[in-house]
């Protein structure tokens, strides 16, 4: 965390410096938030400030957009070259910032995926569609596969419930958000599987020039390839679980 937000003088805001990759939609947000460091020489989660952030700052804050292998952008680095935060958009108090990107990350992989479950049952619908039309519903190897995806989206959502209103366990939302990952991923190679060879894309878009023409199916499979990574990637949420649910030794630090 190398990001500084420091107080200018009068008190009333403060001057960002520092950049921050991976921002989703930074491109089209009118606000960001940003976790800086406000206390100098603090370390690791110490002495962060959460901060919101008006994006329309020209020659201050510049978004770059990171080419996706979809072709398109949907996510940026972001560069902060003394942008202006007000003192009151400071969320959770100044140095309270770790407890709040901590109760938002929580949101992210947990609460929030219930709305995403509608989502997801929409997008199984559709690869049993696909395999009833390919013919590939035939293969029992499919068929199985088809339903447990079907059971999983049922125990997620169960899990997710647990989690509506806050759960003392602190590994509920790191249990849900490995559940949805690596279940959308496997219904996007499901979704390949059962499209046969016509999952590619054709051969009008094998040019450079991306962004291809990608249907809904091909989208899930390449987009759902980051469903481990962002919010937290499965081998991060699966140290909290040890360490935090379970009460197994920490992990070393190197
Ligand atoms: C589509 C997408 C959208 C995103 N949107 C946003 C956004 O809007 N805002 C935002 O702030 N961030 C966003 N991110 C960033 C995302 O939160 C990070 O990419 C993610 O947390 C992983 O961090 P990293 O990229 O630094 O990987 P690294 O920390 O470099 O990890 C690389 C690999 O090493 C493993 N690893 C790292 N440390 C450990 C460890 N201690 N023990 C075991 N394994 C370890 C990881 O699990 C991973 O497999 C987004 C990412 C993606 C892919």
């Amino acid at each position: 965390m190398r990001t500084t937000a420091v107080r200018e003088p009068g008190g009333t805001s403060y001057r960002i410096t520092g950049q921050k990759i991976w921002t989703s939609l930074a491109h089209e947000a009118d606000w960001c938030f940003v976790l800086a460091r406000t206390e100098p020489g603090s370390r690791r989660h110490h002495g962060l400030s959460f901060l919101l952030v008006p994006m329309d700052q020209p020659g201050r804050i510049e978004v770059r957009p990171i080419r996706q292998m979809t072709g398109t952008s949907d996510f940026n680095e972001v560069f902060f070259d003394g942008a202006h935060a007000r003192v009151e958009h400071v969320v959770g108090g100044e140095g309270g910032g770790w407890r709040v990107a901590m109760s938002l990350l929580g949101f992210e992989r947990g609460v929030s995926t219930l709305a995403q479950q509608i989502g997801f049952a929409e997008e199984l619908g559709q690869v049993v569609r696909a395999a009833l039309a390919s013919g590939a519903v035939a293969d029992p190897v499919v068929r199985e596969r088809l339903v447990r995806q079907w059971a999983e989206l049922r125990t997620m959502r169960w899990n997710a419930l647990r989690t509506l209103g806050g759960s003392a366990d602190p590994g509920a939302s790191s249990v849900a958000k490995l559940l949805w990952s690596g279940w959308h991923q496997r219904l996007g190679e499901l979704a390949m599987q059962v499209r046969g060879a016509a999952a590619g894309v054709g051969p009008a878009d094998w040019s450079d020039s991306a962004p291809y023409e990608l249907d809904a199916m091909q989208h899930l499979f390449l987009f759902s390839r980051a469903d481990t990574i962002y919010g937290g990637s499965d081998q991060i949420q699966r140290t909290i679980i040890a360490e935090r649910a379970l009460g197994l030794p920490r992990e070393p630090k190197g």
